[in-house]
């Protein structure tokens, strides 16, 4: 998807929750929610081992900070725009406010490949997004985490840069989360969105009536989230029937040994070769004969072009907008149940408020607690999105953005936005 259309793509899902709101609320709070409220364009210029300063484009959004301090990823790739930061930013105020979080939505994007930097030249360009976005982060402002093309070593980097600039040893207070543990993480923090997508599979198909041992999963997308939702659904007894990464998919309609992938993945480097697994290329697999399909890569990848090939009959949105405003029609249309992704995927920022309140109140969850209180929101949040569907006679991402706008007005009116 264009950058334009990501973000006309995000407006036009406020716009369709708006349009549902105008009586309940004022037009003008609803016109604020339609733009991001800040959007900074930062230039970086890290000395790499190449011996050149490298001219790098940075952004932040902040989109709304109505429910609290704005939280949302570091996206790195070559290709981002502001444009695509904003809808990202729009799309988390929407996650936090849905998933029950005291955050707003922001995102931040740093114009750069990861995958041909060497370690320490990654290290370089993060540190200098954090010197250099050093005013937009405070756990009061804006608390970035990783997303695409960021990890949890990154944001030890952002941790030790902010503290380091401040002359202290570590911060006061959570500047970024998804971090390493031994620097204020969370356990399981890595785990945590694909095991959520798991969770929400799990539920649409418990509403639906259908045992998960006679389920087909497609998995696009073998990071962090594609991966662990495959290894999760697998567990949980489903054939998982393809699976693709950026380099392409396999698959066998009697189901692949997600456990077995798993080792061949760590000694290949790929997919590809798989014993007893046969190719298939990404946009094939998006068409594969399956009950799921998790689209756990990048954004726009089920389009007006695709989805009438669709087979699936759910969609568990695990990437951020994966599916067009014209696909979801067409989808809605053949009758496809469609977990979005402000609900799919929101374990992610749930555990980052955990990591959060763990830093601000100093103390040490253990894994059990994390996972319990995790599960626990997923399944409250999606019964809650599922029974607003059925009360107002929407689908699924029309009764998640109803709540989540919902929410964003409310706090907006407390604050005394309206006289
Ligand atoms: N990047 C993740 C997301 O899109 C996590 C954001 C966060 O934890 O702040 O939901």
């Amino acid at each position: 998807m264009s950058a334009k259309n990501m973000l006309d793509n995000a407006i036009e899902n406020f716009n369709n929750a708006a349009a549902m709101l105008e009586k309940e609320y004022d037009k003008e709070l609803l016109d604020i929610l339609r733009h991001p409220g800040e959007r900074a364009e930062i230039q970086l210029s890290p000395l790499l081992s190449d011996g050149k300063i490298h001219i790098i484009k940075a952004f932040v959004v902040k989109h709304c900070d109505a429910v609290g301090p704005c939280k949302g990823g570091i996206r790195m790739a070559s290709n981002v725009t502001l444009d695509d930061v904003s809808a990202l930013a729009m799309e988390m105020t929407w996650k936090c406010a849905l998933i029950g979080v005291p955050f707003g939505g922001g995102k931040s994007g740093v114009v750069c490949d990861p995958l041909p930097l060497s370690k320490l030249d990654k290290q370089m360009v993060v540190r200098s997004f954090a010197r250099n976005a050093h005013n937009h982060i405070h756990p009061l402002i804006y608390v970035p985490a990783p997303d695409m093309g960021t990890n949890e070593a990154d944001m030890g980097y952002i941790k030790d840069a902010i503290s380091h600039a401040m002359g202290n040893a570590t911060t006061q207070g959570c500047y970024v989360t998804g971090k390493p543990v031994i620097l204020g993480g969370i356990p399981g923090r890595r785990e945590a969105t694909g095991r959520g997508v798991m969770l929400t599979v799990i539920e649409a198909l418990t509403v639906m009536g259908k045992n998960p041992k006679e389920v087909k999963v497609a998995v696009q997308g073998f990071g962090n989230v594609g991966s662990v939702a495959a290894m999760e659904l697998f567990r949980m007894g489903c054939k998982v029937v393809g699976i693709s990464d950026i380099n392409g998919g396999i698959c066998n309609s009697d189901g692949l040994d997600v456990v077995a992938l798993q080792k061949y993945y760590l000694e290949h480097g790929k997919l590809q070769g798989f014993p007893g697994s046969k190719p298939i290329s990404g946009e094939d697999l998006l068409e594969i004969e399956c009950d799921v399909l998790v689209p756990a890569a990048s954004g726009n990848q089920i389009t007006a072009d695709n989805a009438d090939k669709i087979k699936a009959k759910i969609i568990a949105e695990g990437a951020n907008g994966p599916t067009s405003n014209e696909a979801d029609r067409i989808l809605e249309e053949k009758g496809v149940f469609i977990i979005p992704d402000i609900l799919c995927n929101a374990r992610g920022v749930f555990v980052s408020y955990l990591e959060y309140t763990q830093e601000t109140q100093q103390e040490q969850m253990t894994v059990e607690e994390v996972n319990e209180r995790l599960s626990k929101r997923m399944r409250t949040k999606f019964r809650q999105v599922y029974d607003f569907a059925k009360e107002r006679d929407v689908n699924m991402r029309q009764a998640a953005m109803l709540l989540a706008v919902k929410t964003v007005c409310d706090a907006k009116v407390a604050r005394g936005y309206l006289p």
